[in-house]
């Protein structure tokens, strides 16, 4: 883009975007009704991997607000996951027997469109107060069932250096824990955060994974390369989340390249998640059918090594399960790869 109008720090409202160069002035006053009812950032680093001359832009499609979002239809809902059912302590959802989610903070360095909690997160959302963390941690030390904690949010490596230190080697000092596993989108949305120091606060005795959010390969920019490269280099293992976009990653080349450049990066794709009933998101989502085509697609021209589960988060909180294409069918025949059915005793 043009670096004349640059401004190297996060938009974070309408005329912000104007001044990036990422929004038609003409839409400002549309798109300042979103800003009022969802969070908006878009960092210096994604406002770079934004074309503004391009229609349909993917990047500016996952990060710019739409007007889109001010409809919502009848299925959505402010909890498309369900948490609040499972919340037992502020900052915990305990929805599986072996594992939790613990939320230190509800701000994230750059707000999606399509952010299935985004009735929560935001710059004003709830951080957990030091007595509110402790209050999360004993939940966790008084459940010896709790095997696995996922540091969620918002996103949980905005917090400092100092403070993540805190809470893994809180999580590090937990006996039964054997898993310290951290969702994030700093390093694609973010790279600079990710130094040293803070790859360092993320150091355990216990198995500790980055999983990694990102749906395009644009959003692979030199910078968040080298932030994952860092954090892998330093015995940190990563897994890819990805959500199933329309407009930005629904169609086989895209997808493709997207799984590509994460192994390439040292990333193992784990969930392609089907998009949630999230308000105001209904431009994003696909048909599980159209997910399955795409699945099956990918099947024959990428390694085992390039396929993540197509998953479903099932409205309402009752968890998640697989959703891709089956390769058995009911007449006894099993599909090869390029759709050719074989009898199989
Ligand atoms: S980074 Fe994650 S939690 Fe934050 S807005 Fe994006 S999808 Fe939502």
């Amino acid at each position: 883009m043009d670096g004349s109008h640059f401004p190297r720090r996060t938009a974070r409202d309408a005329a912000e975007l104007v001044d990036a160069g990422v929004l038609d002035p003409a839409r400002k006053a549309e798109i300042d009704r979103v800003a009022q009812r969802y969070a908006v950032a878009v960092t210096p680093a994604i406002l770079d991997a934004i074309d503004p001359a391009a229609p349909h832009d993917p990047m500016a499609r996952q990060f710019v607000p739409s007007a889109a979002e001010l409809a919502t239809t009848p299925e959505e809902r402010a909890d498309p996951i369900g948490d609040a059912p499972h919340t037992p302590v502020k900052g915990i959802t305990h929805r599986y027997p072996d594992r939790v989610l613990l939320k230190p903070t509800h701000a994230c360095a750059v707000y999606c469109r399509f952010c299935f909690r985004r009735e929560m997160v935001g710059p004003g959302g709830e951080a957990l107060s030091p007595a509110e963390l402790e209050t999360a941690l004993d939940y966790i030390r008084a459940r010896p069932q709790i095997w696995e904690v996922i540091l969620t949010g918002g996103d949980p490596l905005i917090l400092s250096p100092r403070r993540l230190r805190e809470i893994v080697a809180a999580l590090d000092a937990i006996d039964h824990l054997g898993v310290i596993r951290i969702h994030t989108r700093v390093p694609v949305a973010d790279p600079a955060r990710i130094t040293d120091d803070l790859v360092n606060a993320l150091r355990a005795d216990k198995a500790v994974y980055v999983a990694l959010h990102a749906n395009h390969p644009r959003e692979f920019t030199e910078a968040a390369r080298a932030a994952c490269r860092r954090i892998v280099d330093a015995g940190i293992p990563m897994l890819s989340q990805s959500v199933l976009l329309k407009g930005v990653n629904d169609d086989p080349q895209t997808l493709e390249a997207l799984l590509r450049t994460f192994v390439r990066n040292r990333i193992k794709p784990y969930y392609l998640h089907h998009a949630d009933l999230a308000p105001g998101t209904s431009h994003f989502r696909t048909s599980i059918a159209e997910g399955q085509a795409l699945m099956k697609n990918l099947r024959g021209r990428v390694s085992g090594l390039c396929q993540p589960t197509y998953i479903l988060d099932i409205p309402g909180g009752h968890g998640k399960v697989p959703v891709g294409p089956s390769y058995l069918h009911r007449d006894g025949t099993v599909e090869d790869p390029w759709g050719g059915r074989h009898e199989y005793e």
